[in-house]
């Protein structure tokens, strides 16, 4: 993890978002941002609100306050819509429709001009050059994955948000996909990536935001986070994620806001 905090452009911004379902407060006034070209991981318990923030920046879903921007763009809006992808745990695939055919989808969809020879490069690029026309249904789960980023280049994405991309993969699809996704912040493009596996954060991320309850109650480096922690140098990511989650620190927090 890199130790110095970078300063680029903000590829996501999301101010004082606050969503309610019903009398459940999924996003309280969250606010963080994501920078282009660095790995960012949002990390929280479950129910802390990270699919809820997945899916009102891919546009699935609306805010009841505050906003989130893609590239300076209002997320559900066209120009945010085309610049953001959002994968899935498991990603949107047709069953019995080629890999091919998912790119000529894209291609069609979003109206894209000389695509094929960046299309085939792509497919190179992600090990999928060789299953042109294997059927969806009968890739491996981390060629699902593959695939749906794939697409998502394709069609130009400036900002990727990955839910939980790891899960279900053996250790060699995990880190080579972790190394595509690497390469792709290394492009240029900004990537928000969910997981419970401390590990990845660790080995992938150059920031993490630690969501709790709907609220942001930490964003930054590893070794930022420790020193909000108060934690020695030696502390890794998960004594860090700890002491920041305990609920002592939690209800300090509350008391100070
Ligand atoms: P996470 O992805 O971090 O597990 P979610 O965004 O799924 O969190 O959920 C945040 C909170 O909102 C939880 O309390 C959850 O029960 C609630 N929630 C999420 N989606 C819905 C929904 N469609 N209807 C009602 N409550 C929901």
């Amino acid at each position: 993890m890199a130790k110095t905090s970078r300063v680029p452009e903000p590829a996501l911004e999301c101010v004082a978002a606050r969503k309610r379902y019903g009398d459940r407060t999924a996003l309280a006034d969250a606010t963080f941002s994501c920078p282009a070209g660095a790995v960012t991981a949002l990390i929280g318990p479950n129910g802390a609100g990270k699919s809820t923030f997945f899916r009102s920046a891919a546009g699935l879903i609306t805010l009841d306050a505050g906003r989130i921007l893609v590239n300076g763009h209002e997320a559900g809006s066209p120009p945010a819509q085309r610049g953001t992808s959002l994968m899935p745990e498991q990603p949107d695939l047709y069953p019995g429709v080629s890999v091919w055919e998912h790119i000529v989808f894209v291609a069609l969809l979003y109206k894209l001009e000389r695509w094929r020879p960046a299309a085939g490069q792509l497919l190179d690029r992600f090990g999928l050059a060789d299953r042109r026309d294997t059927l969806s249904h009968e890739l491996s789960q981390g060629m699902r994955r593959r695939l749906a980023l794939v697409m998502a280049m394709l069609r130009g994405a400036e900002m990727l948000l990955l839910d939980e991309p790891f899960n279900g993969l053996d250790p060699r699809n995990s880190a080579e996909l972790r190394a595509l996704v690497r390469e792709l912040a290394l492009d240029g493009a900004g990537v928000l990536v969910a997981t419970h596996i401390l590990g990845d954060v660790v080995r992938l991320a150059d920031r993490v935001v630690i969501l709790v309850s709907g609220r942001v109650i930490a964003q930054g480096t590893l070794a930022e986070l420790r020193e909000q922690a108060g934690l020695p140098a030696e502390a890794d990511l998960e004594r860090t994620y700890l002491a920041l989650t305990d609920t002592h620190a939690l209800t300090r927090l509350e008391d100070a806001s």
